[in-house]
């Protein structure tokens, strides 16, 4: 981190917002597997029927722990856009872009949308899941070794 002496070596420990996704640190791991399988996917209840976004470890409103995994559209239509310019937080490029989109009828998430420009997404347009590589963390592991764990993580782009 140049010219913040305070955060040299620490950045990724310290201001790093994603989740460790392997099976050993994060109960919601398959939704990481599946995000590297270009699925787009959440929990849904066995025992009452509730599909929850996120993905749960225990149903909301059962509290069954008899969940399964479902697969949701990994496209959408865009219905309202934010562009931030200005104040884009650390590790992240200007323009940064949300909008609110339509899963096609299954689930309306308010999402990133990468690859994109300011002032080019509008409503109506169509995006897809986009996923991709995040740095990855060190831990420790067995022995004092010090892993690096692959992780990625998803937003969505406009449909060519
Ligand atoms: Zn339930």
């Amino acid at each position: 981190m140049e010219g913040i002496s305070i955060l040299d070596g620490k950045y990724a420990a310290t201001m790093d917002m994603y989740p460790l996704q392997s099976k050993e640190f994060n109960m919601i791991y398959k939704f990481y597997d599946y995000l590297r399988e270009g699925r787009f996917t959440t929990t849904k209840c066995k025992d009452c029927g509730t599909r929850s976004f996120p993905p749960r470890i225990i149903c909301e409103e059962c509290l069954s722990e008899n969940l399964d995994w479902v697969d949701l559209p990994t496209g959408g239509t865009v219905k309202v856009v934010t562009e931030e310019v200005r104040g884009v937080p650390i590790g992240f490029d200007d323009p940064l872009i949300h909008a609110l989109i339509d899963l096609d009828g299954e689930l309306t998430y308010f999402a990133r949308v990468i690859n994109c420009q300011a002032g080019e997404l509008k409503p109506g347009d169509r995006v897809k899941l986009a996923v991709f590589p995040i740095d990855p963390l060190p831990v420790d592991g067995r022995k004092g070794e010090i892993i690096k764990q692959e992780r990625v993580f998803f937003a969505f782009e406009k449909e060519d």
